[in-house]
């Protein structure tokens, strides 16, 4: 019985193993037909001062609408783009189509707007990243100052290959951001080493910063290591008013979350400025 027991979990497991790999075979080659077919397309979720309700730029997020299979998540796609490369080609197409869309606002009278691009390791590491974004920022005329990267700290994995290139990109005139912000493993004398400008403090601790004390104090506990080390700090994931009021309290000036907005599609996020412009 024993063994026939065991026999059975081998393949059950088995069978898992190759549903899962079958999936994501199915997945990767889908996904290489939808670079091609322009499935994958941008919302852009709004950044905003939360003491004033001005907004400041937006981060791009992409979106694969699939003509079968329907909307299909970043969190289920970009994990498998970054273990098969595909997202060094959906990367590519993501900067220069934020940086493009983001000129035609400036050139619209949004002149202030700062657009967020999120980028993956596996972007920093291609060789021929730095030569696509100077390529991006040339053929778009989008002032580099207008341009944000989101970096997680899973940078940190292969931090001495991945600092040059976070300075090179910094000396374009780019902005860093460490996205994600308290969730992984960096300690803070990384913090004090690495070329970022700001700090993007985790949905996770915005989420329950009103009622739970620990929250609230590593949320204040970041907010006072980036003042004196000279970091900006944004919130993401901020739901509720009381988010809002506590992190203004806390001297949080930037925020981003559904209470304000959810990631837009760019008619909907141009009537959201609209709208913005409406109430001033
Ligand atoms: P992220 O960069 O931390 O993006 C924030 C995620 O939180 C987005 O999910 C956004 O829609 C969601 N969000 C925003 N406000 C709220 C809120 O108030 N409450 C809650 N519960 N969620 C909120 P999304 O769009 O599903 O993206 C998930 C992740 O996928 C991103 O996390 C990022 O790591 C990755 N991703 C998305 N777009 C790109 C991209 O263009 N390139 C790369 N490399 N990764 C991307
Ligand atoms: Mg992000
Ligand atoms: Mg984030
Ligand atoms: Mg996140």
């Amino acid at each position: 019985h024993v063994k026939s027991g065991t026999k059975n979990d081998y393949l059950v497991f088995n069978k898992t193993i190759e549903s899962q790999s079958i999936e994501r075979r199915l997945l990767e080659s889908a996904m290489r037909t939808a670079i091609k077919e322009n499935q994958f397309y941008l919302e852009y979720q709004p950044k905003l001062n939360i003491d004033t309700n001005q907004i400041i730029g937006m981060e791009a997020l992409v979106r694969w609408h699939h003509p079968d299979l329907g909307t299909i998540s970043p969190g289920k796609f970009i994990p498998l783009a970054e273990e098969t490369g595909l997202i060094v080609p959906l990367g590519e197409w993501i900067l220069i189509e934020s940086c493009k869309q983001t000129k035609k606002w400036h050139d619209m009278g949004y002149s202030d707007l700062t657009v967020s691009v999120n980028v993956s390791v596996r972007q920093l590491e291609d060789p021929f990243f730095i030569d696509k974004v100077k390529n991006t920022l040339m053929k778009t005329k989008l002032n580099p100052k207008w341009l944000e990267f989101e970096v997680t700290e899973s940078i940190l994995a292969d931090v001495n290959n991945i600092v040059g290139i976070l300075r090179e990109i910094r000396q374009l005139g780019i902005q860093i951001s460490l996205d994600d912000f308290g969730t992984g493993y960096s300690s803070l004398s990384y913090i004090k080493n690495l070329p970022i400008d700001i700090l993007k403090v985790d949905q996770s601790f915005v989420k329950d910063i009103h009622q739970n004390e620990e929250s609230s104090a590593i949320v204040q506990a970041i907010l006072k290591i980036a003042d004196s080390i000279g970091l900006q700090v944004i919130a993401e994931g901020i739901e509720l008013q009381e988010h809002v009021m506590k992190l203004s309290n806390d001297g949080c000036r930037f925020g981003q979350g559904y209470y304000f907005s959810r990631p837009l599609k760019v008619e909907a996020f141009e009537q959201f400025m609209e709208s913005l412009l409406v109430t001033i």
